[in-house]
């Protein structure tokens, strides 16, 4: 096509937008107006609110349209440099998708389908057999030979790493097991390395190193700061916990990373430069991406399978750069180190025998506590026997050597909770030092070995490549799903305790929330005042240190033992009762801030902890309780309602709370204006409605970050739309009791029709038997068939049987879900919501769609509330059977991050089949795409063409031999919530060819982000005179669509401990998008084709008095100076970027 031609049609595409923009702003002007039958009270004060509100809206709206317009201006510059620089701008008659293209969301796609560089791990996955022969001593490799000359030229140079394995919380509490073992193991780590300088140890958990930083004394605390400036102490990673990677997400892997960072900062003034994380069950590039982004050069990964292990010690391929699936620059790459072996102990890290390595672990000296399981013991080095020792020992290194490219090798020392006792840390520490002055006196042997950290260790391995003139290999893809032996697959713990792993995600969302409001609050004081003074009454250092536990006790249950349910039962209990207890004081912070920011007269604002203001709407009564609905009191006096939204986008959303009135009336507190209603029955059981109680839903459009305000109050029985009801049951009709609803029992040939409902995007039928899905339609015509079904799986006759790690599911694979009575479906109708309840033995099933604009009635909300709890060794699944030709490619998300293909291979067992999802999985054909969005993490499949499945709980009676020794019978009633999305493809590639990097959709993402952020309600006390509240909008408009607000998280006092400081830390993540899915203008936000934003515009009206850009952990020394081109900073689609602000 000639420019010319683009032109035109650019500038008529701009045109017609514009003419919509008006004439949306018109159709939103008058969507303003009052239905006159139901006009309040005092006309003037209203109409003259009515008046700001609009002018509010038009100003928006210009705003959102200026944008528009700079888009358009911006797509019109880049064509025309594409043109100029004559790239191809592949540009086909203006369809949406080529202009799609352009966006740096999507281009990132494109640009990685011309095909990646370096290894990729699924392409590894495609070629090996996976037929574990018996490599002999090394029973999962192969028999390494060398011929001894291999050093002459360059010897061997040997790091030794002291390491102790510290879990915190596993067969102990984090507190049992401080007060137990870890704290001795720092007490003598002080000692032991203060006594000979060439002793070093390295150390990952910040947990428990501040724990036990804050019960020593200064003087130690010098002797801290001493062993780290002299290199002999180094802290790895540095995150508060080593976390697991596979069910933990991002937003908490970032946070607790920060926690530790901070800390580490703070009182060592120092930054890890290494990662290690040798236990957790599988590694996943997002935590990569993480660690480079927070500064750190190097890590060290254990937990891979045991075949591609062997697979990269033949290629020598063991160490390589690990660089992120999308990005098409070494941008991301990080040096990574993955162990050989099976294990982090020391049988399995000195070389391939066990037998042999197990003797130079001098723990395991005769007469100890631990011995060797291959019934060689350790001997303590003696003259007499130290040559025979140093050789025996030599010949392990030497042949571990042979799997890596240069000749540094790397070799750890430790295990679980070592080094506790004084007499472990001589015989570990005197024996080898004996061993390596053996080397030293015997330059023939052509062996230098030392003690060494990480930094030591990657120092020496840079210096080597660098000298001679090569790099490491690069490798993408990640380490799911993990096997250590046969076929034992570790996909169990991606359910395990499925009810803490959504209460996990429930923390997180508040957390967020939270953090957000807060800073805002702070904020918002300080420029009240005018002079940085915060409000006297308000608990500033009380609700900073509540957000500092929260923050705490979130990043304590990302360990991997934690979110990965795979601790002991009264740990899961101490942990529980921790996400419990951080939620609760977290909403006080959120109350109090909410509080401050909504009183019109500040000077009315009183804290008082014994009477809050206002509560949460929903409660958890206990740690292992599903929230429930506060019931709200109404009378003639309205009630107030606050509604926060903590997404940084405009959206229309169902505020839902149970009222004791089945007659009620919503109002907007500042304009008066009445909410569309629903009122529907709770149901005490599955045919019997309470009579007390009542659930009011109503339709809210909130701006981004606000905090609106709804009066409620008791109405006639006729003012609100109240639910209409129909009840299915095969061959016995149920009785329902239901007094204020309209409710019927279709009989005969109407009994056996289809269930349908629909919205004005979408119509799906279910079936009249078990109100299951069975098909959807979209309004563009596109039709899928997607049916919904629930399975069992069993475990294996044999000994070896499922448990908290292990998925062994036997051989009959799942056997559908039955039940003796049929089940009772529900179907409910409404002006704001309609839904299909299927009521079984174990489980209800919900799916329910909006009757909404904007892109919350574009998806399926399916919730589900299971109790498997009468079952013995048993896991449920819910299955989706589609039509959708994937052949047997799809999608999951790692860490709610980013896509990961995956292929489901027929050489694999089924339980290797079953990969993590925390946040989405989606199947894919040339016309279509059906995305699961999940509010939790939890266990995925495609096992046949067109399926997903999700397991939803497991009840297994045994361990599974990891250690823990007890099987996952504590079984809650445990609910987990999902929206399925169904999109039409355009110019999408069939599933063929090489792995391909995919992303959500736009709209996708913005679902997903509702889903994880919901809505949050608060009530005002009954009791309470309300003084006037104002609404709160921080935000002009939204940001754009592909730009996510991670955090707002308030940075603390460099002087003052425990008190906040004035900076911020403000995250911003741009996501990448699928473009194959066009970009639809119905969505409510914009977004731009440049990489460079002005974030002064983005937050407008809020400011920024400084901003710098900082690493991922908020690190000082990694500050950016200040731009000079204040404000203007660069967000490059999929990453993360940190500054460090002070909130004007
Ligand atoms: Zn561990």
């Amino acid at each position: 096509m000639k420019f010319n031609q683009l032109l035109v049609l650019l500038v008529g595409g701009a045109f017609f937008l514009a003419m919509m923009s008006l004439y949306r702003m018109l159709e939103m002007t008058q969507g303003v107006k009052l239905p006159h039958s139901e006009t309040p009270a005092g006309p003037e004060d209203n109409d003259l609110s009515r008046l700001k509100q609009q002018i509010d809206k038009l100003e928006r709206l210009l705003s959102d349209n200026n944008r528009l317009v700079a888009t358009l201006r911006d797509s019109l510059f880049s064509r025309q440099a594409s043109r100029v620089k004559g790239v191809a701008a592949n540009v086909s008659s203006g369809s949406a998708h080529s202009q799609a293209v352009a966006l740096p969301g999507c281009r990132l796609a494109e640009e990685m389908k011309d095909g990646a560089d370096g290894v990729q791990l699924l392409d590894v996955y495609d070629l090996l057999p996976f037929d574990n022969p018996d490599g002999g001593a090394w029973k999962q490799g192969f028999e390494i030979s060398y011929k001894g000359d291999e050093w002459d030229e360059q010897p061997l140079e040997l790091i030794l790493v002291p390491h102790s394995h510290n879990d915190p919380g596993w067969l102990k509490t984090f507190e049992n097991y401080y007060q137990d073992q870890t704290k001795h193991i720092l007490n003598n780590m002080l000692i032991k390395l203060t006594e000979d300088s060439r002793r070093k140890m390295i150390w990952a958990e910040i947990s428990y190193f501040s724990k036990w930083w804050n019960n020593i004394d200064e003087q130690k605390r010098e002797m801290v700061k001493r062993l780290v400036k002299a290199g002999q102490l180094e802290l790895v990673t540095g995150g508060w916990v080593m976390a697991d990677e596979a069910n933990s997400h991002y937003f908490a892997l970032l946070d607790q990373l920060i926690e530790g960072h901070q800390w580490i900062q703070r009182h060592l003034g120092v930054k890890p430069s290494s990662g290690w994380a040798v236990d957790p069950f599988g590694h996943s590039p997002s935590m990569a991406y993480l660690l480079k982004g927070a500064g750190l050069s190097n890590m060290v990964i254990q937990r891979a399978h045991y075949a591609v292990k062997k697979h990269f010690a033949q290629q020598q391929t063991l160490e390589f750069l690990w660089r992120q699936n999308w990005d098409s620059s070494p941008r991301s790459d990080i040096t990574c180190h993955m162990m050989p072996f099976y294990s982090y102990d020391v049988p399995h890290t000195c070389g391939p025998n066990p037998a042999v390595c197990c003797q130079f672990d001098f723990h395991r000296l005769k007469g100890g506590r631990a011995s060797c399981p291959w019934r060689i013991a350790p001997q303590p080095i003696t003259e007499q026997n130290i040559k025979e020792r140093a050789l025996l020992l030599l010949d392990q290194y030497r042949q571990k050597s042979r799997l890596f490219r240069s000749p540094v090798l790397f070799v750890p020392l430790g295990d679980d909770f070592r080094f506790v006792e004084s007499s472990e840390w001589d015989a570990q520490f005197g024996n080898y030092q004996a061993l390596f002055d053996y080397f030293d006196q015997h330059p023939e042997l052509h062996v230098k070995a030392r003690f060494g950290t990480l930094s030591d260790y990657f120092g020496a391995l840079h210096r080597r490549l660098n000298a001679a003139g090569t790099t490491l290999p690069t490798l993408r893809g990640d380490f799911f799903t993990y096997a250590d032996r046969d076929d034992h697959y570790w996909s169990g713990y991606f359910t395990s305790r499925p009810f803490y792993k959504r209460l996990d995600r429930t923390l997180e969302a508040t957390l967020r929330a939270t953090e957000i409001l807060f800073s805002l609050t702070l904020a918002e004081m300080r420029r009240f005042h005018g002079d940085d003074r915060l409000v006297a009454d308000f608990p500033t250092s009380k609700h900073f240190q509540r957000l500092t536990a929260g923050r705490r006790n979130l990043a304590l249950f990302q360990h991997h033992d934690a979110v990965t349910g795979t601790a002991r039962d009264p740990v899961v209990v101490d942990y529980g009762t921790r996400l419990f207890r951080s939620i609760l004081n977290l909403h006080q912070v959120l109350q109090s801030s909410a509080h401050w920011l909504l009183l019109s007269d500040k000077s009315q604002y009183h804290h008082d902890q014994s009477k809050p203001f206002m509560q949460m709407d929903d409660v958890m009564s206990a740690q292992d309780a599903l929230p429930r609905k506060m019931p709200l009191k109404l009378s003639d006096e309205p009630r107030s309602l606050i509604v926060f939204n903590p997404t940084e986008q405009l959206r229309s959303s169902v505020v839902s709370v149970v009222v004791d009135s089945p007659g009620a009336r919503v109002v907007d507190a500042e304009t008066g204006r009445p909410m569309t209603t629903q009122i529907s029955a709770v149901w005490a059981e599955p045919s019997r409605a309470s009579t007390e109680h009542f659930q009011l839903d109503f339709v809210v459009e909130l701006p981004p970050l606000s905090l609106v305000v709804y009066h409620v109050t008791k109405a006639s029985v006729d003012s609100a739309h109240r639910a209409q009801y129909t009840f299915h049951r095969r061959g016995n009709p149920p009785a329902v009791q239901s007094e204020h609803f309209q409710v019927s029992s279709p009989e005969g040939p109407e009994a056996d029709a289809p269930l349908s409902l629909s919205n004005k995007h979408v119509q799906i039928w279910s079936s009249p038997e078990t109100g299951l899905l069975q098909k959807l339609q979209l309004r563009s015509g596109l039709l899928r068939r997607v049916q919904v079904q629930f399975l069992w799986y069993g475990t294996r006759t044999q000994t070896e049987k499922s448990g908290a790690y292990l998925f062994l599911p036997g051989d009959k694979g799942a056997q559908p879900y039955s039940s003796l009575d049929p089940p009772l479906v529900r179907v409910s109708r409404g002006p704001v919501f309609s839904d299909i309840t299927s009521c079984f033995q174990h489980f209800s099933h919900t799916v329910r769609l909006l009757h909404l604009d904007g892109h919350a009635g574009r998806s399926l909300e399916i919730s589900n509330t299971v109790d498997i709890r009468s079952e013995v060794n048993r896991e449920l699944v819910m299955r989706l059977v589609s039509d959708v030709a994937n052949s047997n490619r799809f999608y999951t998300d790692l860490n709610g991050f980013q896509m990961q293909q995956r292929r489901t291979l027929s050489k694999l067992p089924l339980q290797a089949n079953f990969y993590p999802m925390s946040s989405a999985a989606f199947l894919q054909d040339a016309a279509s795409r059906v995305s699961l969005l999940s509010a939790q993490s939890q266990a995925v499949a495609s096992l046949r063409p067109g399926e997903l499945e999700v397991v939803l709980d497991r009840r297994l009676q045994q361990d599974d031999n990891r250690g823990l020794g007890q099987g996952v019978t504590d079984n809650k009633l445990t609910a987990s919530l999902y929206h399925l999305l169904l999109e039409d493809r355009r110019g999408g590639a069939q599933e063929v060819g090489g792995a391909s990097v995919e992303h959500l959709s736009l709209l996708a993402h913005l679902i997903s982000l509702s889903l994880s952020h919901p809505p949050m309600t608060m009530v005002t006390s009954s009791d309470s005179q309300v003084p006037k509240l104002h609404r709160f909008l921080p935000l002009r408009s939204s940001l754009p669509c592909d730009v996510h607000l991670l955090n707002l998280r308030t940075l603390e006092d460099s002087q003052k401990a425990e008190s906040p400081s004035q900076e911020v830390a403000l995250l911003l993540h741009r996501k990448g998008f699928d473009c194959s899915s066009t970009p639809d203008v119905e969505l409510q936000c914009t977004w731009s084709v440049h990489e460079e934003v002005n974030l002064a515009d983005l937050f407008f009206p809020l400011r920024f008095r400084s901003l710098r850009r900082s690493n991922l952990t908020l690190l000082r020394e990694d500050d950016e100076p200040e731009s000079a081109r204040r404000q203007q900073t660069c967000l490059r689609p999929m990453e993360i970027s940190a500054f460090r602000v002070e909130l004007d």
